[in-house]
């Protein structure tokens, strides 16, 4: 990282990192020309890598049609033929698409639409929210509130809002106990679900917010099976949405088009962003059930939220051949093939990796946990920064990753996520773990 400060107020207010000049592919050029394999998209975003020559030709023609009309006034082409092709069809009872800058304006509209539809039902009393300790839905204030990752909080506790609370996360590697079979750990969080539920007062609670595959704050925790069957079990017994953040698993990163398509179930709300537009221009989005939209059309007739950017043009027609891109070339079958390679490849380069203690995921979104003892799952000191070590060490080596610290509790070690683009091939899949196998080895 270079020492020298610019007027941008970047992430960190002591280093500046290196200008990205340019991009190909699964490859992001720094300034100094150096050519850094992308093995994460930042944060899962990059879908379809960089520049790729379909997507800047839609960018383009837009942008010489219309960039920008307000949504108070007009709709717009793109925005109409992305929300066909996403809830045309209307899977799992979806059938219409918000379309906001980002993930953490998706979960905003996500909690605000929750809460209207029980009020324009006439059940004003639902206004509590359950989440899960561990989880990420943003950094806005409602979804912070809705987030249960403890250091992300902290700073802000006293501008959260008190009717979220949270619950246990299905996160076997820390959570299941020894003695205990899956099926009695999915059991267990149930009935702490259940008892949440009755803690609050069911009729209370609007909605159950949970990542399908816990991303940023855990390192690509699937649920264990059965356990989204329970919890959507549990939110229709009560009356109660289950609202699913697909921010960072949707969009084809897991190998399904959503990832509630492999739990058996579907939300009454869903947030979307990162694969959506693949990073190509800011955008995500909520996607609402028939009988959520149609409830509050014939109550007061108006969502009452918004933003100046809805639908924008520009973001929409990028997302729109993103979205075309994936499946005329069917990149979802790629993602699968690659993502069982990926697989592959980290179970025999960390398998038996004396500081690796899990490698978990799906499709093209896999984590590694580091722990200094593996028999007892013991993460090492969060003082120690691993993850920036191996950050660094990857950056070094010419590899882009996503590692993330430890907790102070012990309740999670540090990882590395890995969220390749779905055009990488099976050459760049091999590239990754070598470069991020000796990114470990030296930082450790
Ligand atoms: N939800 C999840 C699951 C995320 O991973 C993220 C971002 O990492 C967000 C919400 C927030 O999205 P954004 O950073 O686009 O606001």
């Amino acid at each position: 990282m270079a020492a020298t400060r610019t007027r941008v107020m970047h992430r960190s207010l002591r280093e500046t990192p290196p200008k990205a000049v340019g991009g190909e592919g699964v490859w992001l050029i720094a300034e100094d020309g150096r050519r850094i394999l992308d093995s994460s998209g930042g944060a899962a975003v990059s879908c379809l890598g960089h520049q790729h020559p379909r997507v800047l030709a839609a960018i383009a023609k837009q942008a010489s049609t219309l960039a920008y009309a307000h949504t108070g006034f007009f709709s717009s082409e793109p925005a109409e033929e992305l929300a066909e092709r996403l809830v045309g069809h209307e899977p799992g009872g979806l059938g219409y698409a918000y379309f906001v800058s980002g993930g953490s304006e998706a979960i905003e509209a996500s909690i605000k639409l929750a809460r209207q539809y029980f009020i324009e039902r006439g059940e004003p009393k639902r206004a509590r929210f359950i989440a899960r300790r561990q989880s990420y839905h943003g950094n806005t204030l409602g979804a912070l509130s809705a987030g249960g990752n403890a250091w992300r909080r902290e700073p802000y506790a006293p501008l959260l809002s008190p009717s979220f609370s949270h619950v246990t996360p299905a996160f076997a590697y820390h959570e299941k106990r020894d003695d205990e079979s899956e099926a009695g750990f999915v059991a267990r969080l149930a009935a702490e679900l259940e008892a949440e539920f009755q803690r609050l007062g069911p009729d209370t609670v609007a909605a159950f917010i949970a990542e399908p595959v816990v991303g940023a704050t855990a390192g690509c925790v699937p649920a264990p099976e059965g356990y989204f069957k329970e919890v959507r079990e549990i939110c229709t017994r009560h009356g109660a949405l289950l609202i699913l953040d697909e921010v960072m698993c949707g969009m084809g990163r897991t190998g399904t088009l959503h990832a509630w398509e492999q739990e058996g179930i579907s939300p009454d709300i869903q947030a979307i962003a990162k694969g959506l537009g693949g990073g190509y221009q800011p955008i995500g989005a909520m996607l609402a059930s028939g009988t959520i939209v149609d409830t509050v059309r014939n109550g007061s007739g108006a969502f009452q939220h918004g933003h100046t950017y809805l639908a924008h043009p520009l973001a929409c027609a990028a997302a729109l051949e993103v979205q075309r891109t994936i499946s005329d070339e069917k990149l979802l079958d790629k993602v699968k093939e690659r993502g069982r390679q990926l697989e592959q490849r980290l179970i025999e380069r960390f398998g038996n990796h004396r500081h690796v203690g899990d490698i978990r995921g799906r499709g093209l979104f896999w984590g590694i946990e580091l722990v200094a003892d593996r028999a007892r799952r013991q993460p090492f000191d969060p003082k120690l920064k691993l993850h920036q070590r191996i950050k660094s060490a990857a950056f070094a080596g010419g590899l882009a990753c996503y590692p993330s610290g430890g907790t102070a509790d012990g309740q999670r070690g540090d990882h590395v996520l890995l969220a390749p683009p779905y055009i990488a091939t099976s050459g760049d899949i091999d590239m990754i773990v070598e470069r991020l196998g000796a990114a470990v080895d030296s930082a450790l």
